[in-house]
């Protein structure tokens, strides 16, 4: 197989909370089953290429969210990449981006990219704070930790279906977090998410790659003490 590619949507617009940290891990976790790995950074001026394997979009504030959204719908590179089955994987505001409408600056809706069937607007108040949920069974993910803050609430549409349930926390605000529909996957989650969920990291590569071999236990062993450690604290222990 040549070179799996990753793709990094615009970090100068959106790039919160370390989510940039969903990138090392899929780099890291590819590398680590021997598959070659190449990382693309795609700024906000530069087209977005069609020809990725895996494509990321993390959190951000309001205003830029609002600005990628436009650049992202002129530029097509991302639709045609989705087209050809891609993987997609978007982090809070990119999650809300992906949907066909969400809530802007002042709470006037602004039109989304249409690639999942969501729809987000802004809630009553900020949710902030960690969240637990569990995956979609179908996926056969472990337990999701991670933390959340945002103003949005997000509905799905017939298209697509909740990643999860929420045990803690408020995730899309109807007691489900996320959702996917074929290859494309948004979430809420910081942490960052696939830092904290490395099955979900295996999820997206094996989308992208086929089955992947399990990896040695000490190669994951910060992450499962991490997940324990973030886990025991909100009183959600394995
Ligand atoms: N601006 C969006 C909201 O508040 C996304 C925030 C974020 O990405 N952290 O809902």
């Amino acid at each position: 197989m040549r070179p799996l590619r990753l793709v990094w949507i615009y970090p100068d617009l959106l790039s919160t909370y370390g989510d940039r940290g969903n990138l090392l891990v899929l780099e890291r976790r590819a590398r680590l089953r021997g598959l070659q790995a190449e990382v693309t950074e795609v700024n906000s001026d530069q087209p977005v290429p069609p020809d990725g394997h895996i494509y990321l979009m993390g959190g951000g504030e309001d205003l830029p969210q609002t600005l990628a959204t436009r650049r992202l719908q002129a530029d097509g590179g991302l639709h045609e990449a989705v087209r050809r089955g891609a993987v997609m994987f978007a982090v809070c505001a990119g999650y809300q981006m992906l949907g066909v409408e969400f809530g802007g600056a002042e709470d006037q809706p602004v039109a989304g990219l249409g690639l999942l069937d969501i729809r987000s607007g802004r809630g009553e108040c900020r949710a902030v704070g960690e969240i637990v949920a569990e995956v979609d069974p179908e996926l056969t993910v472990p337990l999701l930790t991670g933390f959340e803050n945002h103003q949005g609430v997000t509905s799905i549409g017939p298209g697509a279906r909740p990643l999860a349930r929420t045990t803690l926390g408020t995730g899309n605000g109807d007691g489900t977090e996320g959702a996917y529909a074929g290859h494309v996957l948004g979430t809420y989650l910081h942490g960052p998410a696939l830092v904290r969920n490395p099955g979900l990291a295996d999820l997206l590569l094996s989308w992208a790659a086929g089955p992947l071999p399990p990896l040695p236990p000490q190669a994951d062993e910060l992450a499962r003490r991490l997940r324990e450690e973030r886990l025991r604290a909100v009183g959600a222990g394995q």
